[in-house]
């Protein structure tokens, strides 16, 4: 593994939150990450590989060498925080050249060589400038080239994104993605946007309250998530409170429907997790787990509708995705209703 992380512990104080026990590994030019509610230890899990606090427990290796005592700009590590943290007062180019002068690299090498970096984020023609004359899009670029500029085995990204505008985050995820491939780098990104995670890791680490919930692939993630906490920070989905009512089936208090009750008891209490685009509108009579009803809110997105619908008698309602809202009835397949740990 490039980069292991291994049963990190630290607590800011005693009694103080922090992160316990977490332990992720990543392998050469994997994208990485970690996501999870505010102040769920996401930035503290950072700053330990950082080198900026040091654990109490555990340890961070990165391509073979135990990082335990070692200052940070002797770690590898390139990081980008959310506020750019530029220096006004220098150029561009110094901004970007800066990690290589920290490294004693001789003055027009780490010139050119930020003059390359520059080039590859698009920005070659501002190398002059001062930061404060850029966009936020733009300075978040440079900082990206200031943190790969002297070759460093891990990247570590604390919300990068956060401070952008939908459009330029967007163009700006593809980006980062690409560079991050083409240099290799290992990459740790802290983000609480769950749909930034999973269009841009190669796995995800989920967060809460200091603890590690699931690390998974994307996918596993949304179709498989490892309890309702995950269930609910990832995706949209209907959760459902459920018991067991038979072997294959369960009571959802408006339905019995078919599902794979796996080897849980008959009265077993669970959570029954829906995807809103495994919904089927308007099914045939007939159908296994039609439930009929009526739509009772929609919002419109383009491609797909967006809506609720409330099934006949209850109180609840269902958050499905479609081209277009149902009628009278949707219906579930079995394998699509995904029991969940209460
Ligand atoms: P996140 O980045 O996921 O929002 P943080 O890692 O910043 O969360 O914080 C995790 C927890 O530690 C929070 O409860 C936060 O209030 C607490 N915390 C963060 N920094 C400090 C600090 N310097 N001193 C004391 N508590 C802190
Ligand atoms: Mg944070």
């Amino acid at each position: 593994m490039s980069l292991s992380i291994d049963n990190l512990s630290f607590r800011y104080g005693p009694g103080g939150q922090g992160v316990e026990d977490i332990s992720l590994q990543a392998a050469q030019g994997e994208l990485l990450a970690v996501i999870g509610p505010s102040g769920s230890g996401k930035s503290t899990l950072l700053r330990i590989v950082a080198g900026l606090i040091e654990q109490q427990a555990g340890r961070v290796v990165l391509a073979g060498r135990d990082l335990t005592g070692v200052p940070v700009h002797r770690r590898d590590i390139g990081v980008v925080f959310q506020s750019y943290a530029l220096f006004p007062h220098l150029s561009v180019r110094d901004n970007v050249a800066y990690g290589l002068k920290m490294r004693e690299m001789p003055l027009g090498e780490r010139r050119a060589a930020a003059d390359r970096m520059l080039h590859t984020v698009g920005l070659a023609e501002f190398a002059e400038r001062s930061p404060t004359q850029l966009s936020g899009g733009q300075q978040q670029r440079v900082a990206l080239a200031r943190a790969l500029a002297f070759g460093p085995k891990a990247l570590l990204l604390d919300e990068p994104l956060a401070a952008l505008d939908a459009a330029i985050r967007g163009h700006l995820r593809d980006e980062v993605r690409q560079l991050q491939r083409q240099f290799g780098a290992t990459t740790l990104l802290v983000t609480h946007d769950q749909e930034e995670a999973l269009t841009m890791a190669d796995r995800v680490a989920v967060l809460d309250a200091g603890r590690l919930l699931q690390f998974d692939s994307p996918e596993a993630l949304y179709e498989r998530p490892a309890n309702s906490r995950v269930a609910r920070f990832v995706g949209h989905s209907t959760l459902l409170p459920a018991t067991v009512h038979a072997q294959g089936q369960i009571d959802v208090g408006f339905a019995l429907l078919h599902a794979d009750t796996g080897t849980r008891a008959v009265g077993a209490k669970a959570i029954a997790m829906l995807r809103p685009e495994r919904l089927v509108v308007d099914p045939p009579a007939g159908q296994a787990n039609r439930i009929a009803g009526a739509t009772t809110f929609t919002r419109y997105l383009g491609s797909i509708v967006r809506y609720d619908f409330t099934p006949q008698g209850a109180t609840t309602t269902l958050l499905g995705e479609a081209a277009v809202a149902p009628a009278a009835a949707v219906a579930v397949k079995p394998e699509h209703i995904r029991l969940l740990d209460a």
